[in-house]
C-alpha cells in the first residue's frame, strides 16, 4: 500500500501568535482522530519551524519548510539552507511551487538543485508541477507536466527519486475555488505515475506518492483522495483553518 499524505502550506500567514493558536487547535484534533495510516505535515513560514517542531515531538504532526536554498551556505542574504533545516529536525520541503516559479522566476534547473541539496540533507522534497489554464486549454498540460518532472527529477538515480514525493498542482486550481475534478486530478496523476515507470519502472512508479493540490477542501477532499493515484494532498487555504485540516486528512 502507498503512503498517504496531507501536507498544509501555510505560506505567508499568520502572526506568531496565531501560528501558535493553529498548531494547539491542531495537536487537540489530531490527537483523538484514528486514522493512524496518514502522515500529516504543516509546512509553516520558516520563522515559525522551530514552534512546529516542538509540537511534532508528540509524534502527531511532521514539519516542512516552504522553500530551501539551492546552495549549501555562504553569502546569500535570506535564504535558508538544507543543512539548517536538517538541524532543525524539519523533514520535509515544498520545492518549485507556482508561487515560486511565478515570483521568484523559479526554474526546472533550480528546482533540480534543490532536490538535490534536500536528498543530500535526507530532507524530503514535495516536488511541485502543474499546468496553466492557457496550457490546459490548449491541450498541452501532459507535455507540460512532463518536461517540468523530467527537468527537475529524471537526473536522480532509482534510490534517490523513491525518496521523493511528486505534487500536482494546476496553478488554475490554486487559491481560485476552482478544483480540478476527481476525474481530472486521477487522469493526470496516472499519466505522472506511467511517466515515471516509463524512466523507472514498475517498482518505483507504484510506491510514489502523488499529491493533489488546488482548492482542495473539506468538501471536496474525499472525492479526491479515493482516485485511485491520488495519495493525499498538498492543502494551502484550508490549511489555515484547523478543523478543516483535520476533516482533509480524514478523508481518504
Ligand atoms: C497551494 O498553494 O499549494 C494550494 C494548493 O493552495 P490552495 O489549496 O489554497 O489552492
Amino acid at each position: 500500500m502507498r503512503r498517504k499524505l496531507v501536507a498544509g502550506n501555510w505560506k505567508m500567514n499568520k502572526s506568531f501568535a496565531e501560528a501558535e493558536d493553529l498548531l494547539n487547535e491542531l495537536y487537540d484534533a489530531l490527537e483523538s482522530k484514528t486514522s493512524s495510516n496518514v502522515d500529516v505535515v504543516v509546512c509553516p513560514p520558516s520563522i515559525y519551524l522551530e514552534m512546529a517542531v516542538d509540537f511534532s515531538e508528540t509524534g502527531i504532526i511532521s514539519v516542512g519548510a516552504q522553500d530551501v536554498s539551492k546552495y549549501e551556505n555562504g553569502a546569500y542574504t535570506g535564504e535558508i539552507s538544507a543543512q539548517m533545516l536538517n538541524s532543525m529536525q524539519v523533514e520535509y520541503c515544498i520545492v518549485g511551487h507556482s508561487e515560486r516559479r511565478k515570483y521568484h522566476n523559479e526554474t526546472d534547473a533550480d528546482i533540480a538543485q534543490k532536490t538535490n541539496i534536500l536528498l543530500k540533507h535526507e530532507i524530503t522534497p514535495i516536488v511541485c508541477c502543474g499546468e496553466v489554464l492557457d496550457e490546459r486549454e490548449s491541450n498541452n498540460h501532459f507535455n507540460v507536466v512532463k518536461k517540468q518532472i523530467s527537468d527537475s527529477l529524471f537526473h536522480l538515480d532509482p534510490l534517490d527519486f523513491a525518496k521523493v514525493i511528486i505534487a500536482y498542482e494546476p496553478v488554475w486550481a490554486i487559491g481560485t475555488g476552482h478544483t480540478a475534478t476527481p476525474e481530472q486530478a486521477q487522469e493526470m496523476h496516472a499519466f505522472i505515475r506511467q511517466t515515471v515507470e516509463e524512466k523507472y519502472g514498475k517498482e518505483i512508479a507504484k510506491k510514489l506518492p502523488i499529491l493533489y493540490g488546488g482548492s482542495c477542501n473539506a468538501k471536496n477532499a474525499h472525492d479526491l483522495f479515493t482516485q485511485p493515484d491520488v495519495d493525499g494532498g498538498l492543502i494551502g487555504g484550508a490549511s489555515l483553518v484547523a478543523q478543516d485540516f483535520v476533516t482533509i486528512a480524514n478523508a481518504f
